[in-house]
């Protein structure tokens, strides 16, 4: 089992270790010779010591018969680096915060470690997790494990990489405007947007908090249901949280017969994807779905609403690291910002301050309405519909540079955020040179088990499913 550990899903994982099969300790082992040959630069920060050391307490535990709560017993997880981690330091991937060590952790990442998951380290990003490559990081940039001369896609290009790697079976990554979903895309892994307010944001360091959610990157649908439901819920310290009880697991396995689906297959997007989608829709009739063709009006304008409210939230929230009270410091604090953030964040704050400035905020005012025109159409949408299937990307992985001007990126994937609702990117097929892609299903508010038991199926039909390893046969690069 140590030899193909690494290629279970987090629930055989800690099956495994529960019952006495394999140590916690064996399975950090594995996952921690792996990621030290890692080539795609996934990571900002390992923390093998400690994960090490956390695995034989969880073993000492299990020996003694007291394990009750540990569903996730010795399954290794990777953050990225803009969730806190009580006492390891948390960069955003910007020399603004290479310094800076938070004095708490996260609500999310807390829920995981109580339950016996195991950090094997803070992922690379984009920083602020600005961007859709991962090209524009302080670290560097994270490659494609799939072909490692392309992006791995971003923000959260380094939990992409690392669970589609095969360095932990699940990672945190964050969704502002698709920063999971479009890296789970390109990279061939599962990543779920939960509806806004799902997850606590407590300790996740903010660019546009009013999108912001954490998310669940796995490699298969279960595994993300699971980590879903155990970090969920109300928490005293997000008041944008709400309390919601229940389990996505237990009825994974319903079947879609008596669900509605919305298909949009856009011709801006490559054959491959509007072909997987027709795909999966054929899928879910054959399965006893209704489906109806839909359009979506305006993805574009969906893009430049949400960069100008986003950027706009940016150049507030930014205002905090000035090197007074938090980050990069050499005296002064024009001097401090200059040097402390890299360029594509410093145009963000400049278009942020820009479109709440000037007119008196005329630009900000006719994106809040176009975004609440992008809510009406999603509202006509899920009255008629349970799920709508959609684009998450418009390609597979590009090389660095080939997209770096492409505004329209997020199109698709703005849709959820603007409009607070769960998306899910799961793996839909391979283009010919064997890149990855990925498709999105989109619900109403609070729709997140529906989307579980839709991606369940389509996880299976579409066969990327191995029942034996218990995880996606084709979604872990065993050669890196
Ligand atoms: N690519 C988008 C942006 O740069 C989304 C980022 C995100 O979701 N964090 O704003």
């Amino acid at each position: 089992m140590k030899n193909f550990v690494t290629e279970m899903s987090a629930f055989a994982i800690s099956e495994a270790v529960r019952k006495r099969e394999i140590s916690a300790s064996e399975v950090c082992g594995a996952f921690i010779d792996k990621i030290e040959r890692d080539r795609l630069n996934a990571f900002i920060t390992t923390t093998f010591e400690e994960a090490l050391s956390i695995a034989g307490k969880i073993d000492l535990m299990i020996e003694s018969g007291d394990d009750g709560d540990l569903v996730f017993a010795g399954v290794p997880v990777a953050v990225k680096d803009n969730i806190c981690v009580d006492s390891l330091r948390a960069t955003c991937a910007s020399k603004m915060l290479c310094d800076f060590v938070p004095s708490y952790s996260a609500t999310s990442y807390e829920k995981l470690v109580s339950i016996g998951a195991v950090l094997v380290g803070k992922t690379n990003l984009d920083e602020f997790a600005m961007g859709s490559e991962n090209t524009h990081s302080y670290y560097g940039r994270v490659k494609n494990p799939y072909d490692e001369s392309r992006v791995a896609g971003g923000s959260s290009g380094g939990s992409a990489a690392a669970v589609a790697a095969g360095y932990a079976p699940v990672a945190f990554g964050t969704d502002t405007g698709g920063s999971a979903r479009l890296p789970a895309s390109l990279c061939g892994i599962v990543a779920m947007k939960p509806t806004y307010g799902r997850v606590s944001r407590f300790g996740l360091i903010s660019f546009a908090p009013s999108f912001e959610q954490v998310c669940p990157m796995t490699r298969t649908v279960f595994d993300n249901a699971l980590v879903l439901e155990k970090i969920s819920g109300r928490d005293a310290r997000d008041m944008t949280t709400f309390e919601t009880r229940g389990s996505f697991t237990n009825k994974i396995d319903a079947g879609v017969s008596n669900l509605t689906f919305g298909i949009y297959a856009p011709d801006s997007c490559e054959r491959y994807i509007t072909e997987a989608i027709l795909h999966a829709a054929r899928i879910l009739d054959s399965c006893g779905a209704k489906t109806d063709i839909v359009e979506l009006d305006s993805p574009e304008e969906a893009a430049a609403a949400y960069m100008t409210l986003s950027s706009a939230e940016a150049s507030s929230t930014l205002s905090r690291y000035d090197g007074i009270r938090y980050g990069y410091s050499d005296g002064k604090v024009v001097s401090s910002r200059t040097e402390g953030f890299g360029s594509k964040v410093k145009e963000r704050i400049a278009a942020g301050a820009f479109a709440l400035l000037d007119s008196g905020g005329d630009y900000y005012k006719s994106a809040l309405c176009k975004s609440q025109r992008i809510k009406d159409e999603t509202d006509g949408i899920f009255n008629k519909a349970d799920v709508l299937i959609m684009p998450v990307s418009d390609k597979a992985a590009w090389r660095p540079g080939e997209n770096e001007n492409n505004c329209f990126t997020d199109r698709f994937t703005v849709y959820a955020n603007l409009t607070g609702c769960p998306s899910i990117c799961i793996p839909a097929g391979r283009t010919p040179e064997g890149l990855p892609f990925g498709i999105g299903l989109m619900g109403a508010k609070f729709s997140e088990d529906v989307l579980y038991r839709a991606a369940y199926v389509l996880e299976k039909e579409i066969g990327f499913f191995s029942e034996n390893a218990g995880c996606f046969a084709g979604g872990v690069r065993n050669d890196i």
